[in-house]
């Protein structure tokens, strides 16, 4: 977080020497809120901002959550109901009508507050309970002093609050007189520019001085959007240019091998042996590979494709780069059936080149593994192809130049490292593959120290998948239609929700599914493979197998069924409880099928009642295949928080950008950065100066941080 470089004084100043605040709520800023000094206080920001230059009469009252500011007086003010649903009541009247008013929380503290007949100005939101209105928790102000009744008429901020604070009588209302009060005594050099002067230019920002003032009292609507451009960009822009610096650290800093030459395999496979023409995705995406590995720097490349847009290809035209150039190659798969499925692709692939593969699992042990380490380390093996074994101390490579890593979001930095380390002279290249998209600008945030490159084209001639969504009154249509495909010899997934903390709840769920499904489809005329959490990899992989081979016909599964996994010969997917699922789950479960020539179909089964979100998301799921535009929309409807994959890496806390709606100005502030840190590396040009000194030790940090991770 950026903290303000004060000129002297002011924004110094300890919270208890400020007005209105005193020793016992400077006690509580700093406890419950963390704010020590007058600069804590102006950098937090409000929340959201209130028109209060309207004022409305208590007859004109009609609308369930309308927002209206009153004068008038108490009638009335009473405690009323026992214990829990304890509450202050107060009925307040203008010359037009009255209407309740109630307090749940901290009604002992406004009981001894309010008082009747004095006129105040009251603001709050209208809530209807039995055909009446009433407004919960209203903010209130005395009428007795005009000028303030005047200072108060216009857009007012809103400042987070604690159930403690609020109790304790610091509300938002406190905190925005705190701020009035010492607002006029800030100066503008206590508040320096450091964004250099053509980005202000530039992006028409005003200054960091009134952009502070007017985040908290703007005169009008349009200079409180600037104030808010400003900080956001900002807040973006310290953060791009801290990431590509330390990017470019970590590049200036670690050699890679250099794979000079596109040689005999990769056009020979090229050539002869690639049965398809690559996308133009796909060949853009080599490209920015082939100039990676040229460059005497390691590559650290993450691969984003949605389902079937062909990333293995790209991963295996890559390795035959490294081949090329006297280098191994290996390819790590988050699940043993996962890294048999490339093992076998890829071989088949490269069967009648000289080019030797080789498979490591838990799974190889004894002779064949010794032989197959033997090989590894005498460069026999040109490919190795596996899971997490990989990583294991006795895996020697003669020369290792490429790492690809499926599926990216299952392994850790930590393991990453394992990889890099298993280079010799130089760390491996690594290129890392996943099928979850993630929205641009959390790409930007999540990943600004990793080369992005983005498959976002499916190979011609894909039927997208047909998706729509069923209530239970529709199940025996369903069924029928699942015992149809069969028929035709295709095979269904079933698949049910899997949340951690109701997981033996889930499991029921499954069973009773179970259950059913064995009613409709018994045995010896059908058969289920079930797979779920509880059981062993092992297990796991039997079942699965057993469905790839065609041995059942029906997959029921909770959510563990594996990314990744191509069973092209199954058409169908039934979703249960399709609600409880976020976007992104449910068009990577879809991504199982589709995988064929054949026509596949998508199935969510819901629940009657559905949330507005609800709605939303199988409708997104309906009207689109795209997982980019899937992940937009689950951006925005879930918050970049609750995105798979950026749950372990550290997405940073904003305290004003919101990644889901700030996309522009985050793009923006991340091609100024780049324009700046080309120009000028290490912000050394006098017009930089500021920028460099107002980030200060965090260059550094920068620096040190690229280092290690
Ligand atoms: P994913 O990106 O999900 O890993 P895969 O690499 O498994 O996708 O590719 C899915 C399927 O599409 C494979 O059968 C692959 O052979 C095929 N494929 C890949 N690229 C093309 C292409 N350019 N044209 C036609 N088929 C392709
Ligand atoms: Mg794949």
């Amino acid at each position: 977080m950026t903290t303000l470089r004060t000129y002297n004084g002011v924004l110094d100043t300890p919270v208890e020497y400020l007005k209105g605040v005193g020793p016992v709520r400077a006690e509580l800023l700093k406890s419950e809120l963390g704010l020590y000094k007058a600069g804590d206080l102006l950098s937090d920001y409000p929340t959201k901002h209130v028109d209060r230059s309207q004022f409305h009469k208590v007859g004109d009252i009609n609308e369930d959550g309308q927002y209206v500011q009153l004068i008038g007086e108490f009638v009335s003010l009473n405690m009323i109901g026992e214990k829990r649903a304890k509450r202050l009541s107060g009925v307040f009247r203008d010359k037009s009508g009255q209407i309740e008013m109630v307090w749940f929380k901290g009604a002992n503290y406004m009981a001894k507050f309010l008082k009747p007949y004095v006129p105040y100005v009251a603001y709050g939101r209208v809530s209807f309970f039995r055909g009446r209105p009433n407004i919960p928790h209203p903010e209130l102000e005395t009428l007795e002093n005009p000028d303030r009744l005047k200072a108060n008429s216009r857009i007012m901020p809103s400042y987070r609050s604690t159930e403690k604070l609020n109790t304790k009588g610091l509300d938002s209302k406190a905190r925005r007189r705190i701020i009035q009060e010492f607002l006029p005594k800030i100066r503008e050099r206590d508040i320096p520019e450091f964004l250099p002067d053509d980005v202000l230019s530039k992006l028409k920002l005003i200054s960091a001085y009134q952009a502070r003032i007017h985040i908290h009292f703007p005169k009008n609507q349009d200079i409180l959007l600037q104030a808010e451009k400003r900080l956001k960009f900002e807040e973006l822009f310290i953060h791009q240019i801290r990431l590509l610096y330390s990017k470019a650290s970590y590049k200036a800093e670690s050699p890679g091998h250099v794979f000079s030459t596109i040689g005999q395999h990769f056009n020979h496979f090229y050539k002869n042996i690639l049965p398809f023409d690559l996308t133009n995705a796909q060949k853009r995406v080599i490209k920015e590979v082939r100039t990676d590995v040229r460059t005497g720097r390691q590559m650290n490349r993450l691969l984003q494709g949605d389902v079937g847009s062909g990333k293995t290809v790209v991963a295996l035209m890559t390795m035959l780069m490294a081949i090329d150039n006297g280098f191994q190659a290996c390819l790590m798969a988050p699940t043993e059936i996962l890294a048999q499925q490339h093992y076998q692709g890829i071989s088949d692939l490269l069967k009648d080149t000289e080019l030797k593969v080789g498979f490591l699992s838990g799974s190889v042990k004894g002779k064949p593994r010794k032989q197959l380490l033997e090989d590894l380390a005498s460069g026999h093996i040109d490919i190795l192809i596996g899971t997490h074994a990989l990583l294991e101390k006795p895996v020697v490579f003669s020369n290792l130049g490429l790492s690809v890593i499926d599926e990216q979001h299952r392994f850790g930095v930590a393991q990453r490292a394992k990889l890099w380390a298993k280079g010799k002279q130089h760390p491996p290249h690594v290129l890392v593959m996943t099928a979850t998209p993630i929205p641009r600008t959390l790409a930007m945030t999540l990943y600004g120290d990793l080369d992005v490159s983005i498959i976002d084209e499916l190979p011609p001639g894909r039927k997208p998948v047909k998706t729509s969504y069923k209530s239970e009154l529709k199940r025996p249509e369903v069924i029928a239609f699942m015992k149809e495909q069969i028929k035709k010899g295709r095979q269904v997934y079933v698949v049910y929700p899997l949340i951690e903390e109701s997981e033996k709840l889930d499991l029921e769920d499954l069973n009773n599914g179970y259950e059913k499904l064995l009613h409709y489809f018994p045995t010896p005329d059908y058969q289920i493979s079930v797979v779920h959490g509880r059981m062993k990899q092992e297990e796991k992989d039997f079942e699965m197998q057993r469905f790839i081979d065609k041995k059942t016909q029906i997959m029921v599964a909770t959510t563990v069924i594996e990314v990744g996994v191509n069973v092209p010969n199954a058409s169908v997917m039934v979703i249960e409880n399709a609600e409880r699922f976020g976007l992104s789950q449910l068009h990577q479960l879809r991504g199982r099928v589709g995988r064929g020539a054949d026509q596949s179909y998508c199935i969510l089964m819901t629940n009657f009642k559905l949330s507005a979100d609800g709605r939303e998301r199988l409708d997104t799921m309906r009207r689109t295949n795209d997982g980019f535009e899937i992940a937009e929309v689950d951006l925005r409807l879930r918050g970049p928080g609750a995105i798979e994959g950026t749950q372990q890496s550290g997405l940073p806390g904003f305290k004003i950008a919101n990644l889901a709606k700030d996309g522009a100005i985050l793009t923006a502030a991340r091609r100024m950065a780049q324009a700046i840190l080309d120009e000028d590396p290490e912000l050394s040009n006098e017009k930089h100066k500021r920028l460099r000194s107002h980030l200060g030790r965090s260059l550094k940090q920068a620096k040190s941080w690229s280092r290690i991770s």
